[in-house]
């Protein structure tokens, strides 16, 4: 990759600046490693680098703590039990405007930036959307320059790496630490003990004062390392917390004199093991004991820290909602709301009223799916018994809002168990986060929609004013800027670098779209991305592929309702189609999946071992496999999606419409000017919106017909199959053993899935998807007219920047002031 594309104009002074650069590089390696830079490894160097950045980093960091804390202005807490940062050296000096100096720095030093770059581990704490919706938030915050935190758990094995083992998914545990130490600040000094298990005793003291006492409970000290979120050009940076447990310093000494050595080293492990790994699930809670103590750990040391920090500043706690304003990603940190509750009045001396209301002006909550099933319940006596305290409050809140229904609502007991807390033996997350939030939101126009329809549909009657659609976004500095240089840069030379900041301006790229020799150029930098994707895909997986063919790509979590099934059924309708004939002219294409599936999600996994024989089938045929091939890169992370996504042509965003609540894959090949073929589903429509309909590829049944086929029963994929000869034989594939698996094992299972009741409709959608795929390829022939169109994507795309998503967070929900403005007005 040629870098010196990511540069800004050549400024007076870089030179100079580069030569003090380099010495400091050389120092630190000295100082870090005792050797001279000569004998120093890439991994020597990269640490060596990481660390020097981060001095550039530390005045900014105090300063912005110290003016947020002194303008005691509002800050948000974004907690998340997962954040997908990816990898930071690169994007860190983007944002600070030090790429260009340390890269020339690098290459005095005989090292090119790349090579330094990928030393660096990809932080995989997070699974998918979620997690890297969090992270591209932390970016927009920093740049925005609005108060702001991230706490989440620093996992010591991150999601796990995934292989690809005679066509099957392997999972291998992930340890990141390595290179991201780079960037942490352990902070000893802020501690917290979190408790678990044993009993509360409730006394009402003489005064009237309500006295709890927790005896036999287990204690794990939650130890914050903190990292710096640097802002694209913000004198200011921001800080994301992630807790790591650890025992507490002695053992327990009772137990151990009592020679109970066993269960006294047990209670050790228990409490380290509470970030030791990212579950693999995503949409799929799978209720696990640990799962529950990773979450209240979380929010535990989280609440205690943010309860202190303010009584220290500002003294009264009444004014909490005044000073920091929480937001729940999804329901995993819900347990923050009665942790809150718990400390106001165990610790503090608040009653059930005073508490209750406080809390219900600091915490807004973000719902992220439709799926019924993946909303969160925990096993009520699972709760009572891990935090018994929690679950009184809980307990608590559920009886008052059952009085209150039954006084509004009499007799109503359909209601109430509708919306009760703890029902049928269950604690109901998603139902305790919207009762005491002050907003709800969805995470599109649609799912802000659907959730006051579906979901939320009995609370939304009582308390419109709660909901709200906020449309996800990305961020443009680690998408574009840090992950396609030549495409920024291309861009930077036509408008000006303005959009970096503000999203509003890259629709001045619209014209361009008219203009030949700048589709020129678009179409050459589309070239040159897929030249390195092909190189990168070799080096690092043996994989290849042809850099010259059509790329159309689908990388996201597999999930049945993402549909990679549909997909790859329509890949077998074309290689028959190749076989027989049917289909002669037909440009290359490579058919790229990268997906990781939840290790016990077995229709998942059973469909990457699909994916993979279809690519053997093809390649092993000679009618097919210089027409097009099927590619599974492995192990899709931020690093693989910021190196696929530039080289994409076609985009597949084909979900059943009404079950993908955003998506931002989506919008990351948008910006990368890549066409989208997909359902009217999640931020597709808005993207329609923006871009118009006739530059998209559209298909597909729509929520309400979707919805009324769920309604009436009438949806029959068997007869939906019969009636469509190319379907019926793709899908004979499945079971017909013309497959080729390493142990001749066949895809009973999927077929019957989609035979017998084929719950996400990818059958009903075939004939549609395989209409608007030609058409795509239609258009692609006509090169003009598709870069004309991959112009505009990108030209329209702005509005998916997460800058705007946290400015109508912020002004809906926050109401933050931006720290240059706070700063002046502690100053006046
Ligand atoms: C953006 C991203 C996702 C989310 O993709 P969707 O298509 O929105 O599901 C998942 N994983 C990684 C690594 C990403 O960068």
């Amino acid at each position: 990759m040629s870098d010196d594309i990511r540069n800004n104009p050549p400024e007076a002074g870089l030179a100079e600046r580069a030569a003090e650069t380099r010495s400091r590089i050389e120092e630190k390696v000295r100082k870090q490693f005792a050797i001279p830079i000569d004998e120093a490894t890439p991994e020597q160097v990269y640490e060596a680098v990481g660390l020097c950045v981060r001095d550039d980093i530390m005045d900014s960091w105090i300063t912005w703590r110290t003016s947020t804390q002194r303008s005691g202005a509002k800050c948000v807490i974004y907690l998340s039990a997962e954040f997908l940062i990816g990898r930071l050296l690169t994007n860190n000096l983007i944002n600070l405007g030090k790429y260009e100096c340390y890269e020339m720095a690098l290459r005095e030093l005989g090292y090119d930036m790349a090579t330094i770059e990928e030393v660096e581990s990809d932080p995989a704490l997070g699974n998918g959307g979620l997690g890297r919706l969090a992270a591209c938030f932390m970016d927009s915050l920093a740049t925005l320059g609005l108060p702001s935190m991230g706490y989440g758990i620093r996992y010591e094995y991150g999601f796990f790496r995934q292989e690809i083992r005679d066509g099957r998914q392997v999972e291998i545990p992930d340890n990141w630490a390595f290179g991201g130490a780079v960037w942490e600040t352990a902070r000893t000094d802020r501690t917290y003990e979190v408790r678990f298990g044993g009993t509360v005793e409730e006394n009402w003291n003489s005064d009237g004062n309500l006295r709890v006492e927790y005896r036999d409970y287990q204690s794990v000290i939650a130890k914050p390392y903190d990292m710096p979120v640097v802002g694209y050009r913000s004198p200011y940076t921001g800080t994301l917390r992630l807790w790591s447990a650890v025992a507490p310093k002695q053992l327990d000494l009772v137990q151990f004199n009592r020679g109970d050595y066993e269960s006294a080293s047990a209670d050790r492990e228990l409490a380290e093991s509470i970030s030791k790994v990212l579950y693999p699930e995503d949409s799929h809670p799978r209720g696990k004991e640990l799962r529950l103590r990773q979450q209240y750990f979380l929010v535990s040391a989280t609440m205690q820290q943010i309860v202190d920090s303010h009584r220290r500043r500002n003294g009264d706690l009444r004014k909490l909602p005044d000073a920091v304003v929480v937001q729940i990603n999804d329901t995993h940190p819900t347990l923050a709301i009665p942790e809150l509750i718990r400390i106001l009045i165990d610790n503090e001396g608040f009653s059930w009223e005073e508490a209750v209301e406080i809390a219900e002006r600091t915490f807004n909550y973000t719902n992220h799916t439709l799926l019924p099933e993946a909303l969160e319940c925990w096993p009520a006596p699972l709760m009572r018994s891990l935090l018994p305290r929690i679950y009184r409050i809980i307990e608590t809140i559920d009886a008052r809002l059952r009085d209150r229904i039954w006084q509004t609502n009499p007799g109503d007991a359909d209601l109430i168990s509708r919306l009760a807390i703890i029902h049928d033996g269950k604690v109901r997350m998603a139902n305790l986060c919207v009762l005491m939030s002050t907003k709800v939101n969805g995470v599109s126009q649609l799912h802000g929609k659907l959730l006051k329809t579906r979901l939320f549909r009995d609370f939304y009657v009582t308390q419109p004013e709660k909901f709200l659609g906020i449309t996800n976004g990305i961020t443009q500095r680690r998408w574009l800027a840090v992950a396609n240089p030549r495409l920024n840069s291309l861009i930077n030379d036509t408008i000006g670098e303005g959009f970096m900041r503000d999203w509003t301006k890259l629709e001045e790229l619209v014209p361009y779209a008219e203009d030949a020799s700048f589709r020129q150029k678009f179409d050459e930098v589309k070239r040159e991305n897929k030249r390195d994707f092909a190189t990168w895909l070799e080096r690092t997986h043996g994989i290849s592929i042809d850099p010259e063919s059509f790329m159309d790509v689908q990388a996201k979590r597999l999930h049945e309702y993402k549909r990679q099934l549909l997909k790859a059924v329509h890949i077998l309708s074309i290689y028959d189609g190749l076989v027989s004939g049917r289909i002669t002219d037909m440009p290359k294409v490579s058919f790229v999946f990268a997906a990781k599936a939840a290790p016990g999600y077995v229709r998942a996994k059973d469909t990457i071992r699909l994916i993979n024989a279809i690519s053997r089938l093809v390649a092993g045929n000679e009618r097919t496999r210089d027409a097009m091939s099927v590619v599974f890169v492995p192990n899709y992370d931020v690093s693989t999606a910021q190196v696929l996504m530039p080289a994409t042509d076609l985009s597949e965003q084909i979900s059943t419409a009404g079950f993908e609540a955003s998506g931002t894959g989506n919008m990351k090949f948008m910006l990368n000017g890549a066409l989208t073929i997909g359902t009217m589903d999640g931020a597709n429509i808005e993207m329609a919106e923006e871009v118009g309909e006739e530059n998209m590829f559209i298909f597909g049944a729509r929520v309400e017909e979707i919805d009324r086929m769920k309604a009436d029963h009438s949806y029959r994929p068997r007869e939906v199959a019969q009636a469509d000869g190319r379907l019926q034989k793709a899908l004979e594939h499945l079971v017909d053993g013309s497959l080729p698996t390493s142990d001749n094992s066949r895809f009973e299972d999927l077929y019957h899935s989609l035979m017998d009741s084929d719950p996400y409709f990818a059958l009903y959608d075939f004939d549609a998807y395989d209409k608007a795929f030609w058409e795509a390829l239609r258009v692609y022939g006509d090169r003009d007219e598709w870069l004309r169109r991959a112009v505009l994507n990108t030209a329209r795309s702005g509005y998916f920047s997460s800058d705007r998503t946290i400015n109508e967070y912020n002004e809906a929900v926050w109401h933050l002031t931006p720290i240059d403005d706070a700063a002046r007005f502690d100053e006046a």
